[in-house]
C-alpha cells in the first residue's frame, strides 16, 4: 500500500497528514466524536472522527465493526496532556481522520481478541487459530520465538557451523518412540518413517568432514498426547561437532542460551552463571529428580534456572513398550539413545555390570523442564555392536543400522552433541503453562490439526494408488 506508515513509527510524522491501515480492535462512539483504535503489527493508535473534519469519513466510521480492515488518512496531532495515556506505546498521539476506505469487512470474531485468549476454550482458539494469533500475547510469543531462532543462526553461523538439511521422508530412528509412516506410491507395501531426530543423519555429515553441523528442524513422534508436549511434531536445535568433548558441548550451549537470553529476554535474570551440573546421583539424592528446579524463587516470573545433569546410567531397565525389545532377551534400553557413548572409565563394565556403566549424556535443564539432551556419540564400530547386542537387537535390526557401522569404517572423528527443544524453551521462558501457545498451529490435545481438520479420510483413488485397503475403522 503505497504511503501507508506503521502505526508504530507515527511518532516520527507528528503533524503529517499519513495513511495508516489495520484493524478495527475497538469502537467507541462518543455522541458526535467517534473513536477507534486501529491496530497493525506495529501496535494501536486513536483516530477520532469529527463530522466538523470529514462528514463523509464520520459517516463511514458509524458501520465499523471490530476485525473490519481498513485504511485511514489523517492527521497524526499529540494528545494533550490531561488525555496522555501513559500504558499505551502511542498514548501521546492520535490521529484526526480526514478520510476512511473499508477494505474487508468482517464478522464478529468467535472470541474477543483485544482481551488475553487464554481463557478461551482450545478447540475455538485452534479451530480460529488465525484470529487467535492476532491477539498481543500471541504476536509477543510468535515474535519472540522468530527472535530466538535468529539469534540462534546468527550465533552459530559466527562460530563457523554450517546448516544442512536432512530428509524427511527417511526411515525409522530410534529415539524411544513410536514412528509416523508413510506409504510409498512407487514402491507399494513399502513406508517411509518422518524422522524423530536427524541423529544418524547428523552422525553421518560429522563422518563426511562437516565438524560443526546445526540445523532447526521438525521432528516427529507418534505419542500420546500429553500437555506439556506438544503432539505429533515439535522444532528442535539440532547440533553436532566433530573432535569435542562433552565441556566442549556444555560450553558452547551455555554460552548460546545466556547471551540468547540476554538478549531477547533483557527483562529475564539467569539464576546462576555458569549453570549449576549434577551428576544424575546428586539430582535424584538431593532434589529427587533428574530435571531439578532450581530457582531461588519460584514465584518470580522473570528467574532462570539453567543447569546440567550429567553421568546419567547408559542403560535402563527395558519396558515393553521400548523400540528395542527385538529378541526379548535383553533386560537394558539406552537411557539416552543407543548412539551415546559409555564413559571411558566404564568400559569394562559393559561385559561385567552394564548397569553400572555410566554414559556421556547431558541434559539441559531449566526451572524443573528438560529442555534438550545429547551426549557424546560412540564412534567404535565395535563398542556400537556391544550396544547393539546389550539391547538385544537381532540380526534383522542390526542390520537396520549397517549403515552406521559401516560409516564408522571408513574414517570417523570422535563427536557428540545435544538438541535443545525450541518449543520447549519459549514455554518456560515466556511463562506459558503448555506449549500450544508458543507454537503457530498445534494440534490439539486429541492430536487434530484443527484449522485443517487433519487428519482426515482420502479419496478412494488415493488408497488404490498406494496399494492400501482401509479393513476397519476405529471411531
Ligand atoms: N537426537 C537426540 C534427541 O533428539 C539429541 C541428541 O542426542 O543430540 O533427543
Amino acid at each position: 500500500m503505497q504511503n501507508r506508515v506503521h502505526i508504530g513509527n507515527l511518532k516520527d510524522h507528528i503533524g503529517s497528514d499519513v495513511v495508516v491501515a489495520g484493524w478495527v480492535h475497538v469502537r467507541r462512539d462518543h455522541g458526535k466524536l467517534i473513536f477507534i483504535d486501529l491496530r497493525d503489527e506495529t501496535g494501536k493508535i486513536q483516530i477520532v472522527f469529527n463530522p466538523k473534519v470529514s462528514e463523509g469519513a464520520h459517516t463511514t466510521a458509524e458501520s465499523l465493526r471490530s476485525e473490519w480492515v481498513v485504511s485511514v488518512t489523517g492527521i497524526v496531532k499529540e494528545r494533550p496532556d490531561n488525555l496522555i495515556n501513559k500504558e499505551e506505546p502511542n498514548g501521546a498521539l492520535e490521529l484526526a481522520a480526514n478520510g476512511i476506505e473499508i477494505v474487508n469487512e468482517a464478522k464478529t470474531p468467535p472470541f474477543d481478541v483485544t482481551e488475553d485468549t487464554s481463557g478461551v476454550g482450545e478447540e475455538a482458539r485452534l479451530k480460529y487459530r488465525y484470529i487467535d494469533l492476532r491477539s498481543e500475547r500471541m504476536q509477543r510469543n510468535m515474535r519472540k520465538r522468530s527472535e530466538v531462532v535468529m539469534y540462534i543462526r546468527n550465533f552459530l553461523v559466527a562460530k563457523s557451523f554450517t546448516e544442512i538439511e536432512t530428509p524427511i521422508l527417511t526411515k525409522s530412528t530410534p529415539e524411544g518412540a513410536r514412528d509416523f509412516l508413510v506409504p510409498s506410491r512407487l514402491q507399494q507395501g513399502k513406508f517411509y518413517a518422518l524422522p524423530q531426530s536427524p541423529q544418524q543423519y547428523k552422525q553421518l555429515l560429522i563422518a563426511s568432514g562437516f565438524e560443526k553441523y546445526f540445523q532447526i528442524p521438525r521432528c516427529f513422534r507418534d505419542e500420546d498426547p500429553r500437555a506439556d508436549r506438544a503432539y505429533g511434531e515439535f522444532t528442535q536445535l539440532d547440533i553436532e561437532m566433530a573432535f569435542v568433548e562433552q565441556e566442549d558441548i556444555l560450553k558452547l550451549t551455555e554460552e548460546l542460551f545466556t547471551t540468547m537470553v540476554e538478549s531477547v529476554f533483557p527483562e529475564k535474570r539467569i539464576t546462576k552463571k555458569p549453570w549449576p551440573r549434577l551428576t544424575h546421583k546428586e539430582a535424584i539424592a538431593q532434589h529427587q529428580t533428574d530435571k531439578p528446579d532450581l530457582r531461588a524463587n519460584t514465584s518470580d516470573p522473570n528467574e532462570l534456572a539453567f543447569a546440567w545433569t550429567l553421568d546419567f546410567p547408559l542403560f535402563a531397565e527395558q519396558t515393553k513398550e521400548d523400540f528395542f525389545h527385538g529378541s526379548g532377551k535383553a533386560t537394558f534400553a539406552p537411557s539416552h539413545h543407543m548412539f551415546t557413548a559409555p564413559h571411558p572409565d566404564d568400559i569394562p563394565l559393559l561385559d561385567t555390570d552394564p548397569m553400572n556403566v555410566r554414559g556421556l549424556q547431558h541434559d539441559m535443564v531449566l526451572n524443573g523442564y528438560e529442555v534438550g539432551g545429547g551426549s557424546i556419540r560412540i564412534h567404535d564400530p565395535n563398542i556400537q555392536t556391544k550396544i547393539f547386542e546389550l539391547i538385544g537387537f537381532t540380526e534383522e535390526q542390526k542390520k537396520e543400522f549397517r549403515h552406521m557401522l559401516e560409516a564408522f569404517t571408513y574414517g570417523v572423528p570422535p563427536h557428540g552433541g545435544i538438541a535443545p527443544g525450541i518449543d520447549r524453551l519459549l514455554m518456560v521462558i515466556l511463562g506459558e503453562p503448555n506449549l500450544r501457545e508458543v507454537i503457530a498451529f498445534p494440534a490439539t490435545s486429541g492430536g487434530q490439526a484443527a484449522v485443517m481438520d487433519a487428519p482426515s479420510e482420502v479419496a478412494k483413488e488415493q488408497l488404490t494408488e498406494l496399494g492400501i485397503e482401509i479393513k476397519e475403522k476405529k471411531e
